[in-house]
């Protein structure tokens, strides 16, 4: 008996050690789970924190706004609302009109007059060039801001590039509504703001009661997607874009979006998942957008032959008449002789080519024509070694290699730039929209001095300095450490 209850006194104890040993595992793990959990939690909001105080995001965010107040500031107030509504031909007074009732409603909605189901507006206003599309824009403009009174923004104005935007006195779409930048070589994908940048955002666009996008034809419907989803996720609403009113502007069978599809077709399935993130097909354009056309051409009331054969290349159908006119005008010389030959008459045009290639070509024959000394410039990419690891650097510089031969993957800027005194060049970036330095545009290049460059650019007053690289023998990688 006694020896039974040894035995299970033994057992008991050696049970319990197992269960106190497993018992201090057990608390342990669980402890260890808990700083896991502890660190992940912090990891996670030093994250979020990090991306909320992402300096180069927020500082985008705030110069853009200020450009978007500059836009008030830099509101013409030559003309008054009635003034310009008297110049507005029939075209041009539908469509205001058409506007205006909108605003009116909407005002109703506003002081709490009226609760019918009502929509904001999304109107796209088509129409070649010449029927008085920014005129239009003007009057609209000088609408909204005779109707609703505020010391913010009341329209806020964009267009696709840098050119088009300083035409209408907006900014870029991208910079208006912090846009991801699509690359040549990799679709973008969506992401949402951080929420200090949305909060910059919010504050200057609250007041704004119409949204402007002009040159609609050369905005991707993928990037019309994009200003949805900002102006849903600064806005909080489940309607299109965040129940804003857009008025869209341009002529859909100008220039197509470079990348992607024209606003009109829908997103394709595969970009609706890997670039939206979401899993409904969208037709925005199908959707939401009503239809007005402008079709009185006040350019070209003078000529109308030109006219009509402009529109029918325009629509793709050139009749007999205007294929037998345009074959009389094709040049029997080299086009550097005949860019040369109206250069001297004091009328040198803009040539358009549709290969980067024969541009090239062009531009350096025209080169060495000119009487004076060529000077090339190299491009010098720099490599910050004390951001990260340092046997990075050899392959970075091998992937930089790749890069110089084609300009398609740095955005279009050349590893080599070739210039001379006189040469006419074309602006790539956009420096200062106000100031109209902005890409396309096109000036002379004054003197090339051993730091800057002095452009005279066509639009605007003053010539401009800019700064050369440093110089280096031949496309060079300077590393910082
Ligand atoms: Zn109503």
């Amino acid at each position: 008996m006694r020896q039974l209850s040894r035995h299970f006194i033994d057992y008991s104890l050696a049970r319990a050690q197992s269960y106190h040993s497993k018992l201090r595992t057990m608390l342990a793990a669980a402890s260890n789970v808990k700083s896991i959990n502890e660190a992940r939690q912090a990891n996670m909001e030093e994250k979020e924190a990090k991306e909320d105080n992402q300096p180069q995001l927020l500082g985008e965010a705030r110069t853009a706004m200020t450009e978007v107040l500059d836009m008030k500031a830099s509101t013409p107030g030559r003309l008054t609302l009635d003034e310009r509504v008297s110049m507005l031909n029939q075209d041009q007074n539908r469509v205001f009109e058409n506007v205006k009732a909108h605003f009116l409603h909407q005002k109703c909605h506003e002081a709490k007059q009226c609760l019918c189901n009502f929509a904001p507006l999304r109107l796209f206003v088509s129409g070649v060039g010449g029927t008085g599309k920014s005129f239009l824009i003007e009057a609209i403009k000088a609408l909204v801001n005779s109707l609703w009174s505020s010391e913010g923004l009341l329209c806020g104005i964009a267009a696709p590039t840098g050119l088009a935007a300083f035409n209408v006195g907006g900014i870029t779409i991208h910079r208006l509504f912090q846009l991801p930048v699509e690359h040549a070589t990799k679709a973008t994908s969506y992401w949402p703001l951080p929420k200090t940048s949305q909060k910059v955002m919010r504050a200057t666009l609250s007041e704004v009661r119409l949204f402007i996008i002009d040159e609609i034809s050369m905005v991707s419907s993928i990037n019309l997607a994009f200003v949805h989803m900002r102006l849903e996720e600064l806005f909080g609403s489940s309607e299109w874009f965040g129940s804003r009113n857009m008025l869209f502007v341009g002529d859909l069978l100008q220039l197509p979006p470079v990348h992607g599809n024209p606003v009109f077709e829908k997103v394709a399935t595969k970009s609706i998942l890997s670039q939206l993130g979401c899993a409904a097909a969208i037709n925005i354009w199908r959707d939401c957008v009503t239809y007005d056309e402008l079709t009185i051409n006040e350019r070209q009331k003078s000529d109308p032959q030109f006219s009509s054969m402009l529109d029918c290349v325009r629509r793709g159908c050139p009749t007999k008449e205007t294929v037998s006119v345009l074959k009389q005008r094709v040049i029997q010389v080299s086009v550097s002789d005949k860019f040369s030959e109206l250069k001297q008459s004091g009328k040198a045009p803009v040539c358009l080519f549709p290969k980067r290639k024969a541009c090239d070509d062009l531009n350096a024959q025209m080169l060495r024509k000119n009487a004076s000394e060529v000077h090339d410039i190299y491009c010098t990419d720099e490599i910050d070694e004390t951001a990260g690891n340092r046997k990075m650097t050899k392959k970075v510089i091998e992937h930089l290699d790749k890069l110089n031969a084609d300009c398609n993957m740095t955005a279009g800027l050349e590893a080599k730039l070739s210039l001379a005194v006189c040469a006419r060049v074309m602006l790539r970036r956009n420096i200062d929209t106000k100031a109209g330095l902005v890409n396309g545009a096109i000036g002379t290049v004054l003197s090339i001095a051993a730091q800057h460059v002095t452009v005279q650019f066509d639009n605007v007053p003053a010539p401009c300095k800019i700064d050369k690289p440093m110089q280096l023998p031949s496309t060079s990688v300077r590393v910082c450490h």
